[in-house]
């Protein structure tokens, strides 16, 4: 397992101490994981430290992972994209930044200038492949973990003010974490480690109600969200011969069942339930690309079709990336011939 050393923690707790002004900033359309870990690593700080401590995103934190924030924390959280001014300013303000559950600036969208050109020190909390570790003074980072919130838990229990016991983490840490871990996981079903279960249980045994949030995970989705699936999988699901399934949905389909973000999560895993089904891919059209999301069985790679052909990356079985118009596909019409081709490239040598 990844070691945590002491002189690593030493040095985390050190720019905590001296630190008056933190942002705490995650990836743009911040997920479960995003959310968790930023949400637990502020708590934490609120309790242990006397630095005035908000979380930054790049934008706006979907309805559907909203429970993990801890109430009377409102104050704590800027949208960059929506309070530019309040966001940039306190991101510039702030003496340190802490950057969880993303590996390049390149991830933050609109924070990307500002944190390219600030001075602060900078730590990074990582799950990611291929970090790009120069841009941080201090690095923690590992994909042989479920999330950026269990690699959070381990640090946090080596802090000296928790000492292995997690029932000194504040209670909406703990909360956060275990969520986080939970979406990343898909509860429980990849990326899990013996490190995982152990998180899992001590957590439990510290008193989080994890009913409560696989309840908030599950039974929570808009009506249109479930309507949709049934739309997408009737109609718009494609499985080619070499094992592939791609859904392609347009801005039209997205405006006819009102699609708010988090409406489709979760979505692209469930093609990989075919048994013949190796790579499932998810494309959203937006105003300039498809946001794409892929997903992999253990043995091939998400991560080699997100790099090669969409300008992305992310984790071995699940990545992301673009596809632009008109850098890519001469008009949106064109997704579909692109897939079919690139299947071509993908599977004369990515085997
Ligand atoms: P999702 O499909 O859930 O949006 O993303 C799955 C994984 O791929 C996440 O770990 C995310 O960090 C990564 N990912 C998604 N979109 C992009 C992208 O545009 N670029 C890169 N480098 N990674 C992405
Ligand atoms: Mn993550």
């Amino acid at each position: 397992m990844f070691q945590i050393t002491e002189s690593c923690i030493s040095r985390l707790d050190g720019f905590f101490a001296q630190s008056r002004r933190v942002s705490i900033i995650s990836h743009t359309r911040p997920d479960g994981d995003a959310l968790g870990s930023t949400t637990a690593l502020l708590m934490f700080l609120r309790r242990y430290y006397s630095a005035e401590a908000k979380v930054v995103m790049p934008n706006a934190i979907s309805q559907n992972i909203a429970f993990i924030k801890p109430s009377s924390t409102e104050d704590a959280y800027l949208d960059f994209s929506q309070e530019i001014q309040a966001a940039g300013e306190w991101l510039k303000s702030s003496d340190l930044i802490l950057c969880l559950d993303f590996n390049s600036f390149a991830r933050t969208d609109g924070l990307q200038n500002l944190l390219e050109d600030s001075k602060s020190s900078k730590v990074l909390i990582d799950h990611h492949l291929h970090p790009d570790e120069t841009a941080f003074d201090l690095v923690f980072s590992t994909p042989d973990i479920s999330s950026a919130s269990e690699l959070l838990y381990h640090i946090l229990m080596a802090m000296p003010q928790i000492a292995g016991d997690a029932t000194k983490l504040p209670a909406e840490s703990a909360y956060a974490l275990m969520s986080g871990m939970t979406t990343d996981t898909n509860n429980f079903a990849n990326s899990v480690f013996p490190s995982t279960l152990r998180m899992a249980s001590e957590l439990l045994a510290a008193g989080v109600d994890r009913d409560d949030i696989v309840s908030h995970i599950n039974n929570e989705y808009r009506e249109n969200r479930v309507r949709l699936m049934g739309y997408l999988l009737d109609r718009k699901l494609t499985i080619t011969a070499e094992g592939v399934a791609y859904i392609i949905l347009t801005r039209k389909e997205q405006e006819q069942f009102d699609l708010q973000e988090g409406d489709l999560e979760g979505v692209v895993n469930i093609p990989l339930q075919v048994e013949k089904v190796k790579i499932s891919l998810l494309l959203r059209e937006d105003t300039e690309y498809y946001r794409v999301s892929i997903r992999s069985k253990v043995g091939y790679s998400a991560n080699s079709m997100a790099t090669r052909y969409f300008h992305g990356g992310g984790h071995e079985q699940a990545s992301g990336g673009r596809l632009f118009f008109p850098q890519d596909i001469a008009t949106p019409e064109g997704a579909e011939a692109y897939i079919v081709n690139i299947l071509k490239d993908y599977f004369d040598e990515d085997r």
